[in-house]
């Protein structure tokens, strides 16, 4: 089975390419990356090939899906503050770059499995969140994962296209970038601890979140597509445990064996306060499933920094 990860060389999509070409049972792993955020260095070795480009180049699309048996979709712009200072480019990587890639799946009947996120529960409050709750995004990055979703089951309903989307939550481990400004909770506090400066919280850190070791994502998401697993409504990929961001700063120094410093800075625009997911329909759909718990995943990722 041939599988094209687009994103594949961003933090998700190299982990999921590594995940590919260690089975027995996938041959070809092509990554699609505009390396925007992802990097080459992700994939060398691995033995997956990288495609340097845009999933917005529909020609381009075409050649790299010629043969493949599946399309792993992971390519965005993945940050609610990057939606909020450009919201246009969100958009046009996120959904209309969903739908070119649909379209190119579409035409050969290459089932899908695409990337949406928690985000896009937003301003309900009720928990843990489960699929059948409304969505009420709070950025502009929110909704345009709930376009890349909505375009993927759209697929499915107008099309007959099989495809799987996923809802992300909190997703850390190895290979996050951190040291820039759009940088994640999980790479910002160890990078801060192991230069010895504060970690930065926005608001007073007992908002909460429900993370998931990139180990275990990688995994699902390589048993979907080997096993052409498809959903007609979204699925949670989350194990509902929820920590707070004091709580995950406290679980990292222990696993830095350093003691920490804490600054509060304003609670940012865009960002819900509260994550945890329903694993209901996930654990229908991959029984037997094991997540990596939150210790031995953050002992793992600072390990490899
Ligand atoms: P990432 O930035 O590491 O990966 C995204 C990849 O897409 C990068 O390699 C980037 O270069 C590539 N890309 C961007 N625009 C592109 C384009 N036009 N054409 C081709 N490639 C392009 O981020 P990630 O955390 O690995 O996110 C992967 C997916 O998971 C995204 O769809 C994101 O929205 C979703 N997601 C991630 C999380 C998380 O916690 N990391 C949570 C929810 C959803």
């Amino acid at each position: 089975m041939n599988v094209v990860v687009t994103g594949g060389a961003g933090f998700i999509g190299a982990n999921l390419c590594r995940e590919l070409v260690s089975r027995p049972s996938v041959g070809r792993v092509v990554a699609l990356d505009d390396l925007s955020t992802g990097s080459a260095a992700h994939l060398a070795g691995t033995g997956a090939e990288l495609v340097e480009g845009s999933i917005l180049d529909r020609s381009l699309l075409d050649e790299v899906l010629t043969g493949a048996d599946a399309v792993v979709h992971l390519a965005a712009r993945p940050s609610v503050p990057r939606s909020l200072a450009d919201p246009f480019a969100s958009h046009e990587v996120n959904a209309t770059g969903t739908v070119c890639v649909l379209e190119a799946c579409r035409r050969r009947r290459i089932p899908v499995v695409a990337a949406s996120s928690s985000s896009v529960y937003g301003s309900v409050a009720e928990l843990p969140k489960h699929e059948g709750l409304p969505t009420r995004p709070l950025s502009p990055y929110a909704a345009s994962k709930l376009a890349t979703e909505a375009y993927a089951l759209s697929y499915a309903a107008a099309f007959g296209l099989p495809t799987l989307v996923f809802r992300f939550f909190n997703v850390y481990g190895p290979l996050q970038s951190a040291g820039h400004a759009y940088a994640a909770v999980v790479p910002s506090f160890i990078d801060a601890a192991l230069r010895g400066e504060p970690l930065t919280v926005h608001g007073d850190g007992h908002q909460t979140r429900d993370f998931t070791y990139v180990g275990t994502v990688a995994r699902v998401l390589a048993d979907a597509v080997q096993r052409k697993v498809t959903c007609d409504s979204p699925v949670n990929l989350a194990f509902g445990t929820r920590v707070s961001v004091l709580e995950l700063a406290h679980h990292l120094a222990k696993a830095l064996e350093l003691a920490v410093e804490i600054r509060h800075v304003e609670p940012r625009r865009g960002d819900v306060r509260d994550s945890q997911a329903d694993d209901g329909i996930l654990r229908g759909l991959f029984t037997g499933l094991t997540a990596v718990p939150l210790e031995q995943g953050l002992a793992e990722t600072v390990r490899w920094f």
